[in-house]
This record gives structure tokens, C-alpha cells and sequence, in this order.
């Protein structure tokens, strides 16, 4: 079983999003900073993991941020789009090549 596999990445956003809420409750300290980042840096693993299972699923990633956000299809402009900055990117196009190659000439015949 891959370790993927275990993780659900929205209940761990669950999880993580409480553990900031208690923190935020500790007076302001060495402990309460400490704590932010320990938070900080665990949800920037989760994100680098969840990065890694999209890219293993075949979903596109954007290089505008570290760890990648997700690129998904947009239906309605007929693009894919950057969940982080909106960068589109069009689906590419068929090329009209030019060439003496004629599949109707005769003299293929
Ligand atoms: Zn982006």
C-alpha cells in the first residue's frame, strides 16, 4: 500500500486548520511562535505531498508557486487554468502544414 494511498488531504487540512486555532489561543510567546511554525511547515509538506499525488494521477502543475498548484480545465473558455494565479493555457491548436503531398493525385495511382 502506497503511503499516499492513507493520507485524505482535506481531513489533514481539517486537522491542521484546528491545530491552528487552538495555537492562536496561547498567549503571544516563544511557544505560540514556535508552534505557528511547526503548523507553517507542516502544511507546506502536505501541499508538496498532495502536488505529488496530482502529478502522479496525470493532472497538470504550475510553476507559479512552490510546492505547484493544480492546473485544471475550464469548460467555459475552453482552457486550462491556474487555481493560484489563473494562468490559461489553451489547448493546442492542429497546425495547417503545407505540402506538395497530394493523397488525390493521380499519378499515385
Ligand atoms: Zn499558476
Amino acid at each position: 500500500m502506497d503511503a499516499n494511498e492513507l493520507l485524505d488531504a482535506h481531513e489533514l487540512s481539517l486537522v491542521l486548520s484546528e491545530a491552528k486555532s487552538v495555537v492562536s489561543e496561547l498567549p503571544p510567546g516563544n511557544q505560540r511562535t514556535n508552534l505557528e511554525t511547526r503548523i507553517r511547515e507542516i502544511e507546506n509538506k502536505l501541499e508538496a505531498a498532495t502536488a505529488r499525488v496530482w502529478r502522479s494521477l496525470g493532472f497538470q502543475l504550475h510553476d507559479c508557486k512552490n510546492p505547484p498548484a493544480l492546473i485544471l480545465w475550464n469548460e467555459s473558455i475552453g482552457a486550462h487554468v491556474c487555481e493560484n494565479c489563473g494562468h490559461t493555457k489553451k489547448r493546442a491548436h492542429a497546425t495547417n502544414v503545407k505540402t506538395r503531398y497530394n493523397p488525390f493525385s493521380r499519378s499515385r495511382r
